[in-house]
């Protein structure tokens, strides 16, 4: 039993790379891949946002006086790797992939054309939006909850090193209680760490439900595509 049919699944720069903090953990990227296979083969659409902040992020940039809107388009070229390393890693696993960027580059990627992606989509291939929104000032959050819209996914699943949304950092603080669901004013007026306002007001305006989850968690994935309630769901 499936509760998704098509599910856009954030997987954050940060994930990739393991307790280094930087770069891309092939060991890392190899358990990723394992759970999106093990999902896609029960016949689950599976459409993936990748990050860039384990390479680039623009607002480190900025700090150190580059141009924001340079410093952004660092920060989207960076996804590309990711998404290059996570499509190289799937199909070596024997599951069909393409890279589709927001930013042209076409001798390694499609052109992001949201036809183009549901099309693959329909005929079970993993899709990997890289180059975020191909705008600067945005985050592969709100990619996310943008590119989810747009090929009309069921849920926007954000995979974390955390199980869920808490009141307050969980790795900070012994006493932080985690939430199971959330509605999407809650996460904004508590100013809840789980995606920037621009994601969450996109989700809401928009009525798409996120489930973000610790995806380290054995088989977490798949559980809730089963339709377990695993990690926090935040919705109206
Ligand atoms: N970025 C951007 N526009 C977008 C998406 C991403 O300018 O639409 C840039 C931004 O500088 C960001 C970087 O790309 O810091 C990497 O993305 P993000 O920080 O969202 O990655 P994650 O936190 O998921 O690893």
């Amino acid at each position: 039993m499936m509760k998704y049919q098509r599910v856009l699944l954030k997987v954050s720069g940060e994930a990739l790379s393991g307790s280094a903090g930087f770069g891309i953990d092939n060991s890392i990227l190899e358990e990723i891949a394992k759970e999106i296979v093990a999902v896609a083969e029960m016949g689950v659409e599976v459409a993936i946002v990748v990050g860039g902040g384990n390479i680039h992020r623009g607002v480190s940039g900025a700090i150190k006086g580059m141009d924001r809107a340079s410093s952004d388009y660092m920060g989207m070229v960076a996804t590309m790797l990711n998404a290059l390393a996570l499509q190289d890693c799937l199909e070596r696993k024997g599951h069909f992939t393409r890279v589709q960027s927001a930013i042209d580059m076409r001798e390694v990627s499609e052109p992001y054309i949201r036809r183009r992606a549901v099309r693959h989509l329909e005929k079970k291939r993993i899709v990997i939006f890289a180059a975020g929104t191909g705008n600067p000032y945005f985050t592969t959050d709100t990619t996310a909850a943008l590119r989810a819209n747009e090929i009309g996914a069921d849920i926007i699943l954000k995979a974390t090193k955390v199980d869920g949304i808490y009141d307050k950092d969980p790795m900070e603080n012994k006493d932080a209680v985690k939430y199971d669901q959330l509605t999407y004013s809650e996460v904004i007026s508590q100013g809840l760490k789980v995606m920037d306002t621009t994601a969450v007001t996109l989700c809401m305006e928009n009525q798409m439900k996120i489930v973000v989850f610790n995806f380290f968690e054995k088989d977490a994935f798949k559980r809730i595509i089963q339709g377990e309630a695993v990690g926090t769901l935040v919705q109206r």
